[in-house]
């Protein structure tokens, strides 16, 4: 009887634990979000299906069947306060990249096919949590390939995570990438690769 007592309190307090899952307040679609804990910060997301707005935390074990009904609210991309790239830093790096590619240096920077883009974007960080963190800024995205993307930016990422929104001419595209190198390319500043996590919504 004690065992099963014990055994019972532990199940109980193991679902009291588990945080709640959010679905969409506006279509009722399966969101991957879950409600905030004490000392968690929300992010803010919405639905991509009806773009209802939704304050959660994301589940990263959810995103490989979710992560495309969702996109990070467009509060977390106000970068007005962050200059853009001059493209001459775009054209510094593409020159570097094509040198190098030459070279054949970097078997991992070289896995897939890479395109040189010229592409505005805003960046901002993210924990392992998926939790934005700090302000987002201004980008430049000067390579693609299927599996990342390479951009410059004034400066150093920190975080772990990036989410990246390129503007595109019917509306944005939103991709979660890692951090996998990082190089100073003068005057303050970084080319920076990402590989590609998920994607956030279905994109344009
Ligand atoms: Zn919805």
């Amino acid at each position: 009887m004690t065992n099963d007592a014990c055994g019972h309190a532990s199940v109980s307090a193991e679902s009291a634990e588990r945080p709640r899952r959010i679905g969409c307040p506006g279509c009722n679609q399966p969101l991957p979000l879950r409600l905030s804990q004490e000392g968690e910060r929300a992010a803010l997301w919405e639905c991509d299906a009806c773009q209802t707005r939704v304050a959660g935390m994301f589940v990263p074990e959810l995103a490989t069947h979710l992560a495309h009904r969702v996109r990070l609210g467009q509060v977390h991309f106000d970068a007005h306060h962050s200059p853009p790239i001059p493209p001459v830093f775009g054209e510094l790096v593409s020159r570097w990249i094509r040198r190098h590619d030459t070279r054949g240096n970097g078997p991992e920077r070289r896995r897939d096919d890479r395109y040189a883009v010229h592409l505005e974007a805003v960046v901002v960080g993210l924990n392992d949590q998926w939790v934005p963190q700090g302000r987002p800024a201004r980008a430049l995205v000067v390579d693609l390939s299927r599996g990342g993307l390479g951009m410059v930016v004034r400066s150093p990422i920190k975080t772990p995570l990036v989410a990246v929104q390129i503007e595109g001419r019917t509306g944005a595209l939103q991709l979660l990438g890692s951090i996998t190198w990082s190089d100073h390319v003068g005057s303050g500043m970084h080319h920076v690769g990402a590989r590609f996590v998920h994607r956030l919504g279905r994109g344009i």
